[in-house]
């Protein structure tokens, strides 16, 4: 039989468990909420509810998920971006808070109600898609993927959020786009070391590689991308990668010995270079 537990108890034990992580209180409240299927103010107001037998043996085998590293949005389904819940699974990526650079360099050259043609290569879960087409209604926004199952789940992300401005496509970057000029290109690619530790021990060992793994410099999509863009660019038109935060002074050289002007790096919100921009 299982003792009563109360969720402020049932939280306490969850933090214990993953102590380690400076994120333990959050990443507890997620799993809790999704568990008992309440907002997390819920928790607050609520700390002295009971949790039934299954609430409670469902929190607990969550909590030793994520203690073994599994993400906490791979068990709750979904992450938050740009304020709009996105699913993820296996096969698509995680959203990054520091992605959101991205889309706000894109918002900062687009006019509100102007109707722009961009392309998004490697969209995972569509979450940058998504985030700029609601941004940008007039907008419409090619969204490409090499994995089909991600372009399900994309595709599944921008009904649930009523977006409807954006068409998928199946293709290895640029191999099934024809002959559409596109105002704007954007992309997060495969930017990670293939020798990173990480792949081995950290959390993006549960994330899909082809997501992840750039090749031995982390450079092999910017390399297909940057010239690979110029011809689906029109003349004064705009390209904005994201990249590792040691990456940028090697996409800018790329970009420059490309013929691309006006090259420019951003920081992300913890001040590490992340987006670099450029003109054709
Ligand atoms: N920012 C991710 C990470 O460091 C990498 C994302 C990518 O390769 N596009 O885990």
């Amino acid at each position: 039989m299982v003792p009563k537990c109360s969720i402020k108890q049932a939280l306490d034990q969850g933090m214990l468990q993953l102590s380690h992580k400076d994120t333990a209180k959050l990443e507890c409240e997620i799993l809790m909420s999704n568990v008992v299927k309440k907002r997390r103010e819920y928790l607050y107001s609520h700390p002295e509810y009971l949790l039934d037998a299954t609430e409670y043996s469902n929190f607990n085998s969550l909590i030793q998920k994520r203690a073994s590293g599994f993400p906490v949005a791979y068990l709750t389904g979904s992450r938050e971006f740009w304020s709009i819940d996105i699913k993820v699974n296996k096969y698509t990526l995680i959203p990054r808070p520091e992605t959101e650079c991205l889309v706000e360099s894109v918002l900062k050259n687009i006019e509100t109600e102007s109707k722009q043609k961009i392309l998004d290569l490697g969209t995972g879960s569509g979450a940058i898609a998504i985030a700029i087409a609601s941004e940008r209604p007039m907008s419409q926004i090619t969204a490409i993927d090499i994995c089909p199952y991600a372009l399900d789940m994309a595709k599944d992300n921008a009904n649930k959020n009523n977006v409807s401005n954006i068409d998928f496509l199946l293709s290895d970057w640029f191999s099934e786009i024809n002959q559409t000029m596109f105002d704007v290109i954007i992309s997060n690619p495969p930017y990670v070391e293939s020798n990173c530790p990480g792949f081995i021990s950290g959390d993006i060992r549960y994330e899909p590689r082809l997501a992840l793994d750039g090749g031995s410099r982390g450079m092999d999509a910017y390399i297909r991308i940057i010239p690979g863009a110029i011809r689906y660019l029109k003349p004064g038109s705009m390209i904005a990668l994201e990249h590792g935060y040691l990456q940028g002074g090697m996409i800018h050289n790329c970009m420059s010995d490309n013929g691309y002007c006006d090259i420019q790096t951003i920081k992300d919100y913890a001040g590490n270079d992340r987006v670099t921009t450029g003109k054709i």
